[in-house]
Protein backbone atom coordinates (compact mmCIF):
# COMPACT_ATOMS: atom_id res chain seq x y z
CA UNK A 1 0.00 0.00 0.00
CA UNK A 2 2.72 2.47 0.78
CA UNK A 3 3.31 2.14 -3.22
CA UNK A 4 -0.03 3.71 -3.54
CA UNK A 5 0.83 6.51 -0.67
CA UNK A 6 3.07 7.69 -3.05
CA UNK A 7 2.53 7.07 -6.39
CA UNK A 8 1.81 10.94 -8.45
CA UNK A 9 -1.64 11.94 -9.46
CA UNK A 10 -0.36 11.51 -13.24
CA UNK A 11 2.56 10.93 -15.09
CA UNK A 12 3.74 13.68 -17.26
CA UNK A 13 7.67 15.49 -16.78
CA UNK A 14 6.04 18.50 -18.80
CA UNK A 15 2.88 19.05 -17.41
CA UNK A 16 3.55 18.04 -14.39
CA UNK A 17 4.70 21.73 -13.31
CA UNK A 18 1.58 23.11 -14.43
CA UNK A 19 0.14 25.14 -11.45
CA UNK A 20 -2.87 23.81 -9.83
CA UNK A 21 -4.19 26.66 -7.08
CA UNK A 22 -6.35 24.68 -4.37
CA UNK A 23 -7.73 27.28 -1.97
CA UNK A 24 -8.15 26.38 1.41
CA UNK A 25 -10.98 28.44 3.63
CA UNK A 26 -12.35 27.21 7.22
CA UNK A 27 -14.79 29.97 8.00
CA UNK A 28 -16.78 33.29 6.14
CA UNK A 29 -18.20 35.53 8.57
CA UNK A 30 -18.16 39.48 9.43
CA UNK A 31 -17.98 38.35 13.01
CA UNK A 32 -16.82 34.79 13.91
CA UNK A 33 -15.56 33.79 17.57
CA UNK A 34 -12.11 35.33 18.17
CA UNK A 35 -10.74 32.15 17.96
CA UNK A 36 -11.83 31.75 14.77
CA UNK A 37 -10.92 35.11 13.09
CA UNK A 38 -7.53 34.61 11.87
CA UNK A 39 -9.03 31.79 9.59
CA UNK A 40 -12.21 33.34 8.74
CA UNK A 41 -12.62 35.56 5.67
CA UNK A 42 -15.62 38.30 5.72
CA UNK A 43 -18.86 37.37 3.74
CA UNK A 44 -17.87 40.86 0.74
CA UNK A 45 -13.98 39.41 0.56
CA UNK A 46 -15.40 35.75 0.09
CA UNK A 47 -17.44 37.32 -3.15
CA UNK A 48 -14.85 39.11 -3.86
CA UNK A 49 -12.41 36.05 -4.66
CA UNK A 50 -15.39 34.21 -6.43
CA UNK A 51 -15.59 36.91 -8.83
CA UNK A 52 -11.72 36.65 -9.78
CA UNK A 53 -12.33 33.01 -10.53
CA UNK A 54 -14.61 33.88 -13.40
CA UNK A 55 -12.59 37.29 -14.19
CA UNK A 56 -9.29 35.33 -14.88
CA UNK A 57 -11.03 32.63 -16.74
CA UNK A 58 -10.92 29.79 -13.93
CA UNK A 59 -12.65 26.62 -13.96
CA UNK A 60 -13.26 25.13 -10.74
CA UNK A 61 -13.68 21.75 -9.65
CA UNK A 62 -14.56 19.14 -6.84
CA UNK A 63 -11.68 16.99 -5.47
CA UNK A 64 -12.96 14.23 -6.57
CA UNK A 65 -13.83 16.09 -10.41
CA UNK A 66 -9.48 16.57 -10.11
CA UNK A 67 -8.62 13.09 -8.90
CA UNK A 68 -11.27 11.47 -11.36
CA UNK A 69 -10.25 13.24 -14.28
CA UNK A 70 -6.20 12.50 -13.30
CA UNK A 71 -6.80 9.12 -12.45
CA UNK A 72 -8.39 8.44 -16.11
CA UNK A 73 -5.73 10.10 -17.62
CA UNK A 74 -7.31 13.49 -19.07
CA UNK A 75 -5.67 17.03 -18.97
CA UNK A 76 -7.13 19.33 -16.37
CA UNK A 77 -8.29 22.45 -18.12
CA UNK A 78 -5.42 25.19 -18.36
CA UNK A 79 -6.92 27.28 -15.53
CA UNK A 80 -8.29 25.21 -13.24
CA UNK A 81 -8.96 26.42 -9.14
CA UNK A 82 -10.47 24.57 -6.30
CA UNK A 83 -12.47 25.92 -3.28
CA UNK A 84 -12.20 23.34 -0.41
CA UNK A 85 -13.26 23.80 3.37
CA UNK A 86 -11.97 22.58 6.37
CA UNK A 87 -13.95 21.89 9.52
CA UNK A 88 -17.47 22.49 9.34
CA UNK A 89 -18.77 25.36 10.38
CA UNK A 90 -22.42 26.49 10.62
CA UNK A 91 -21.25 29.85 8.63
CA UNK A 92 -20.53 27.59 5.30
CA UNK A 93 -24.18 27.68 4.46
CA UNK A 94 -25.17 30.49 5.79
CA UNK A 95 -22.16 32.79 3.56
CA UNK A 96 -20.12 30.77 1.95
CA UNK A 97 -22.84 28.59 -0.39
CA UNK A 98 -25.13 31.24 -1.25
CA UNK A 99 -22.05 33.20 -2.86
CA UNK A 100 -21.06 29.85 -4.20
CA UNK A 101 -24.58 29.23 -5.93
CA UNK A 102 -24.44 32.11 -7.11
CA UNK A 103 -21.71 31.62 -9.39
CA UNK A 104 -22.62 28.44 -10.07
CA UNK A 105 -19.07 27.40 -8.22
CA UNK A 106 -18.76 23.53 -7.75
CA UNK A 107 -16.63 22.73 -3.81
CA UNK A 108 -15.56 20.29 -1.84
CA UNK A 109 -16.04 20.80 2.28
CA UNK A 110 -14.30 18.52 4.27
CA UNK A 111 -16.32 17.56 7.53
CA UNK A 112 -15.40 16.85 11.42
CA UNK A 113 -18.05 14.67 11.79
CA UNK A 114 -17.55 14.43 16.10
CA UNK A 115 -18.64 18.19 16.15
CA UNK A 116 -21.70 18.43 13.73
CA UNK A 117 -24.82 19.09 15.43
CA UNK A 118 -27.21 15.90 15.72
CA UNK A 119 -23.93 13.38 15.56
CA UNK A 120 -24.76 10.43 17.95
CA UNK A 121 -21.60 10.46 19.80
CA UNK A 122 -20.39 13.89 19.52
CA UNK A 123 -16.85 15.21 20.96
CA UNK A 124 -15.09 18.50 21.89
CA UNK A 125 -13.24 18.91 18.96
CA UNK A 126 -9.56 20.01 18.65
CA UNK A 127 -10.25 22.86 16.83
CA UNK A 128 -11.50 26.55 17.51
CA UNK A 129 -15.55 26.01 19.40
CA UNK A 130 -18.09 28.29 16.52
CA UNK A 131 -21.30 27.26 15.67
CA UNK A 132 -20.98 23.86 13.42
CA UNK A 133 -23.15 22.75 11.15
CA UNK A 134 -25.49 19.94 11.29
CA UNK A 135 -25.30 16.54 10.29
CA UNK A 136 -28.55 16.73 8.80
CA UNK A 137 -27.49 19.90 7.14
CA UNK A 138 -25.47 17.70 5.40
CA UNK A 139 -27.64 15.97 2.14
CA UNK A 140 -28.67 19.45 1.50
CA UNK A 141 -25.87 20.93 1.32
CA UNK A 142 -24.42 18.50 -1.29
CA UNK A 143 -27.04 18.58 -3.56
CA UNK A 144 -26.74 22.23 -3.81
CA UNK A 145 -22.89 21.44 -5.59
CA UNK A 146 -20.71 20.14 -3.06
CA UNK A 147 -18.64 17.80 -2.39
CA UNK A 148 -18.73 16.46 0.95
CA UNK A 149 -15.78 14.85 2.50
CA UNK A 150 -14.48 13.57 5.70
CA UNK A 151 -11.92 15.39 7.86
CA UNK A 152 -11.94 12.54 10.98
CA UNK A 153 -13.64 12.30 13.85
CA UNK A 154 -12.48 14.27 16.89
CA UNK A 155 -9.60 16.70 14.60
CA UNK A 156 -6.85 14.96 16.09
CA UNK A 157 -3.18 15.39 14.91
CA UNK A 158 -3.39 12.12 12.84
CA UNK A 159 0.20 11.66 12.76
CA UNK A 160 0.80 12.49 16.56
CA UNK A 161 -1.63 9.88 18.15
CA UNK A 162 -1.38 6.15 18.29
CA UNK A 163 -2.37 3.96 14.37
CA UNK A 164 -4.73 2.60 16.29
CA UNK A 165 -6.86 5.67 17.12
CA UNK A 166 -6.17 7.08 13.55
CA UNK A 167 -7.39 4.28 12.66
CA UNK A 168 -10.54 5.27 14.25
CA UNK A 169 -10.70 8.67 13.43
CA UNK A 170 -10.38 8.39 9.85
CA UNK A 171 -12.89 5.13 9.76
CA UNK A 172 -15.75 6.61 11.75
CA UNK A 173 -15.97 10.02 10.23
CA UNK A 174 -16.25 8.38 6.57
CA UNK A 175 -19.19 6.14 8.51
CA UNK A 176 -20.78 9.00 10.00
CA UNK A 177 -20.76 10.55 6.44
CA UNK A 178 -21.97 7.58 4.21
CA UNK A 179 -24.81 6.72 7.17
CA UNK A 180 -26.27 9.96 6.50
CA UNK A 181 -25.89 10.01 3.15
CA UNK A 182 -26.60 6.55 1.67
CA UNK A 183 -23.06 6.58 -1.07
CA UNK A 184 -19.40 6.20 -0.32
CA UNK A 185 -17.57 9.30 0.52
CA UNK A 186 -14.22 9.86 -1.43
CA UNK A 187 -12.35 12.42 -0.34
CA UNK A 188 -10.67 13.05 2.78
CA UNK A 189 -8.56 16.09 4.68
CA UNK A 190 -5.96 15.87 7.02
CA UNK A 191 -6.92 17.52 10.29
CA UNK A 192 -4.44 20.77 10.73
CA UNK A 193 -2.66 19.35 7.66
CA UNK A 194 -0.59 16.88 9.20
CA UNK A 195 -0.13 13.38 8.14
CA UNK A 196 2.44 11.03 8.00
CA UNK A 197 3.25 7.45 5.69
CA UNK A 198 1.59 5.33 8.60
CA UNK A 199 -1.67 8.01 7.93
CA UNK A 200 -1.83 8.35 4.37
CA UNK A 201 -1.90 4.31 4.01
CA UNK A 202 -4.75 4.55 6.74
CA UNK A 203 -6.18 6.54 4.70
CA UNK A 204 -5.72 5.14 1.65
CA UNK A 205 -6.70 1.24 3.40
CA UNK A 206 -9.89 3.32 4.42
CA UNK A 207 -11.26 3.09 0.43
CA UNK A 208 -10.80 7.36 -0.10
CA UNK A 209 -9.84 8.10 -3.76
CA UNK A 210 -7.68 11.17 -2.33
CA UNK A 211 -6.49 13.30 0.80
CA UNK A 212 -5.48 16.84 1.21
CA UNK A 213 -3.24 18.39 3.48
CA UNK A 214 -2.09 22.39 3.29
CA UNK A 215 1.58 22.70 2.33
CA UNK A 216 0.57 26.33 1.39
CA UNK A 217 1.99 25.54 -2.08
CA UNK A 218 0.47 24.74 -5.47
CA UNK A 219 -1.04 21.46 -6.32
CA UNK A 220 -0.53 19.86 -9.65
CA UNK A 221 -1.20 16.79 -11.79
CA UNK A 222 2.52 15.82 -10.11
CA UNK A 223 1.29 15.96 -6.49
CA UNK A 224 0.73 13.08 -4.38
CA UNK A 225 -3.05 12.17 -4.37
CA UNK A 226 -2.94 11.14 -0.42
CA UNK A 227 -1.04 14.79 0.17
CA UNK A 228 -2.68 16.99 -2.38
CA UNK A 229 -1.27 20.83 -1.37
CA UNK A 230 -3.36 23.44 -1.03
CA UNK A 231 -3.35 27.37 -0.03
CA UNK A 232 -4.60 28.78 3.39
CA UNK A 233 -6.58 31.89 3.04
CA UNK A 234 -6.53 33.83 6.20
CA UNK A 235 -8.28 36.73 7.17
CA UNK A 236 -5.16 38.64 6.66
CA UNK A 237 -4.53 37.43 3.35
CA UNK A 238 -4.57 40.21 0.66
CA UNK A 239 -6.64 40.34 -2.25
CA UNK A 240 -3.70 40.80 -4.39
CA UNK A 241 -2.65 37.32 -3.00
CA UNK A 242 -5.02 35.66 -3.82
CA UNK A 243 -5.55 36.73 -7.49
CA UNK A 244 -2.39 36.01 -7.81
CA UNK A 245 -2.62 32.23 -6.53
CA UNK A 246 -5.66 32.27 -8.93
CA UNK A 247 -3.80 32.89 -12.04
CA UNK A 248 -1.14 30.33 -10.63
CA UNK A 249 1.32 32.79 -9.60
CA UNK A 250 3.15 33.77 -5.75
CA UNK A 251 3.34 30.15 -4.66
CA UNK A 252 5.91 26.99 -4.83
CA UNK A 253 4.41 24.02 -6.78
CA UNK A 254 4.45 21.38 -4.31
CA UNK A 255 6.72 18.26 -4.87
CA UNK A 256 5.27 14.90 -4.59
CA UNK A 257 5.89 13.13 -1.28
CA UNK A 258 6.82 14.27 1.74
CA UNK A 259 8.55 17.80 2.44
CA UNK A 260 11.73 17.16 4.72
CA UNK A 261 10.57 20.52 7.00
CA UNK A 262 7.18 18.50 7.33
CA UNK A 263 8.94 15.53 8.94
CA UNK A 264 10.98 17.74 11.11
CA UNK A 265 8.20 19.38 12.64
CA UNK A 266 6.39 16.58 13.09
CA UNK A 267 9.09 15.40 14.74
CA UNK A 268 9.18 18.36 17.17
CA UNK A 269 5.53 18.49 18.09
CA UNK A 270 5.51 14.51 18.73
CA UNK A 271 8.55 15.56 21.45
CA UNK A 272 6.58 18.47 23.15
CA UNK A 273 3.39 16.07 22.77
CA UNK A 274 4.58 13.47 24.68
CA UNK A 275 6.90 15.96 26.84
CA UNK A 276 3.71 18.19 28.31
CA UNK A 277 0.59 15.12 27.13
CA UNK A 278 2.11 12.00 27.96
CA UNK A 279 -0.02 9.81 25.67
CA UNK A 280 -1.66 12.38 23.95
CA UNK A 281 -1.42 14.74 20.76
CA UNK A 282 -1.24 18.55 21.46
CA UNK A 283 -4.43 20.52 20.93
CA UNK A 284 -2.60 24.14 19.23
CA UNK A 285 -4.92 24.47 15.94
CA UNK A 286 -2.53 25.46 13.55
CA UNK A 287 -5.15 25.69 10.61
CA UNK A 288 -6.27 22.71 8.58
ZN1 LIG B 1 -9.58 21.27 10.32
Amino acid sequence: MQESCERTLAPGATRGTRPIPILLYHSVHDEPPDDLLRWSVAPDTFARHLDLLGELGCTAWTMSDLVGSLAAGREPPERLCLVTFDDGYADFAEHALPRLQERAIPSTIYLTTGALGGVPDPVVPRMPIAPMLSLDDVPEVEARGVEIGAHSHSHWQLDAIPARLAREEILRSKQVLEERLGHAVQSFAYPHGYSSATVRDLVVRAGFSSAAAVRNAFSSVADNPFAIARLTVERGTTLATVRDWIAGRGAAVAASGELVRTQLWRWCRRAVTLREHPGRAMTQYVGG
